[in-house]
């Protein structure tokens, strides 16, 4: 092989790397700030939500259920407030006494 192709080769094999691992990067380097930097979600944000599960005169809602123990929490970001899973609340933060009624208890 003539050190033309060789360092072609090398080159080629450099570049694809680097075109995966650019975007990996900016994964791992967004996924915690983006949390943080969401509004808070105000009570009637979607699916009936509330900020204080007890305020919700919802049929479903039960006393215990809250954010905090619900299978879409996503860990708290700070002061009681974190991320939810699910699509409709993923632009906004939920208090950990919330509620919607979309609840699923953690098993
Ligand atoms: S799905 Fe509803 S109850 Fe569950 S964490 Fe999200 S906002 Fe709270």
């Amino acid at each position: 092989m003539s050190d033309f192709n060789k360092s072609r080769r090398v080159f080629l094999r450099t570049a694809a790397l680097g075109v995966v691992a650019v975007p990996l990067a900016k994964v791992a380097t967004h996924v915690p700030t983006a949390h943080a930097e969401k509004p808070k979600a105000k009570d009637g944000h979607a699916l009936d939500y509330v900020n204080n599960g007890p305020d919700s005169a919802h049929a479903k809602f039960q006393e215990g259920h809250k954010c905090a123990n619900c299978v879409f929490w996503a860990g708290e970001v700070s002061d009681g407030w974190g991320g939810c899973n699910h699509p409709q609340f993923s632009n906004v933060l939920v208090s950990a006494e919330g509620w919607c009624n979309t609840y699923v208890p953690r098993g």
